[in-house]
């Protein structure tokens, strides 16, 4: 008897996506199947190109499929199509930015931690995987991107009906407030003006239709946060903090704050978290896993650890962060990981909350 498209949709019922734990078919990730003389050819969705675990679901789709009589080959061929939050989620507020998939802010409890280098290596990270990605900087008080992604001679441009488009670099679209005003010019914004400077450049800038925007905010637990609750539907929000007890103390404020604003919190990387010397030898200099045991005691998921590195601060600099991904294949894995980690815990976010069923409490 010949293989059977129903037979190989049936091995698939019992391959979990290893993070979100149903099955391929349940979860409506299969989305071809073939069959011709032995070889299996199965297409698979991913809910995010950025996918950490799509090698395990290519080995254990094979396995499964192999165990039918008959079968010698499997192909298993990937597409990734961002889920967006939910329905629900999104229409929760009025939603200023409808052509967004996940809103992702990325916060620290002090500056100085790397939260801008962070955000900008996530974004391109992000992008590399094959996603839409915006960042927007929304700190408003000490714009980094103009130096961090090299917008030196970007010149801004009006778009019909007064929106701005925004820059396109290292296959993002971005937004910052240090291309609209003078440089050197202090930025100095009063509660409400902080509030309408944000908002503008939410709202005001073309971001079209993107997969992940990603916002870059001020350190601490300021008035910019509670606008950007109040504004807009996030998916969550990232912390990004170093490894010493008082970096921790300050990225646990930022945790707490997000989640009186009523943020999810995607996660915590860990930066600056140990040194390579040129010995070969690795020095934890501000004491490595600081920020995750942190993490794991506020009940956080942990996104991965940025060691201090060299050309990381150089391509900073530069204005390059895409060399990060290219010139060393060292950093460009540590990068990558907490890139994936990251896209693997927006999807688990989102689709987890759309098989969770309601739960009501009689009392
Ligand atoms: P924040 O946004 O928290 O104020 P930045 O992202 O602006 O911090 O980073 C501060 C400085 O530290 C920048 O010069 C940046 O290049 C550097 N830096 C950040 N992370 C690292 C790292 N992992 N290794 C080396 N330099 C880093």
């Amino acid at each position: 008897m010949p293989v059977t498209k129903e037979q190989v949709i049936d091995r698939l019922r019992t391959v979990n996506d290893p993070e979100l734990h149903r099955d391929l078919v349940t979860l409506n990730m299969v989305k071809n199947v073939a069959v011709c003389d032995g070889v299996v050819s199965v297409d698979i969705e991913l809910t995010t190109p950025a996918c950490p675990l799509k090698d395990q679901i290519q080995k254990e789709v094979q396995a499964a499929v192999k165990e039918l009589d008959g079968v010698e080959e499997v192909g298993v061929n990937f597409s990734a199509n961002v889920a967006a939050a939910s329905p629900q989620q999104r229409a929760a507020k009025s939603n200023p930015l409808p052509g967004v998939k996940h809103i992702i802010a990325v916060g620290a409890g002090k500056g100085g931690v790397g939260k801008s280098t962070v955000a900008v290596n996530l974004a391109v990270g992000l992008a590399r995987a094959g996603a839409a990605v915006g960042l927007m900087d929304g700190d408003i008080y000490g714009p980094s991107l103009p130096t961090l992604l090299g917008l030196d001679q970007h010149k801004p441009q009006m778009a019909q009906g007064n929106m701005i488009v925004p820059f396109e670099v290292h296959g993002i679209k971005t937004m910052t407030i240090g291309k609209l005003v003078e440089p050197d010019k202090p930025l100095i914004w009063r509660g409400p003006m902080a509030h309408g400077a944000f908002k503008q450049l939410a709202t005001q800038t073309d971001w079209g239709t993107l997969d992940y925007l990603i916002i870059d905010l001020p350190p601490g637990t300021g008035d910019v946060p509670l606008t950007m609750s109040q504004l807009l539907p996030l998916t969550g929000a990232v912390v990004v903090c170093t490894p010493q007890k008082v970096a921790q103390d300050d990225a646990r404020r930022a945790i707490a704050m997000f989640r009186q604003l009523d943020i999810d919190m995607l996660g915590v990387v860990e930066n600056m978290s140990y040194f390579i010397g040129e010995d070969g030898k690795e020095y934890d200099i501000f004491g490595r896993g600081g920020a995750e045991t942190m993490a794991q005691e506020m009940g956080v998921p942990f996104l991965g650890a940025v060691p201090i590195n060299m050309a990381l601060r150089a391509n900073s600099d530069a204005g390059n962060p895409t060399a990060n991904f290219t010139d060393d294949p060292k950093l460009a894995g540590e990068l990558d990981s907490v890139v994936k980690t990251l896209a693997g815990q927006v999807s688990v976010h989102t689709l987890s909350g759309a098989y969770v069923q309601p739960t009501i409490s009689i009392s």
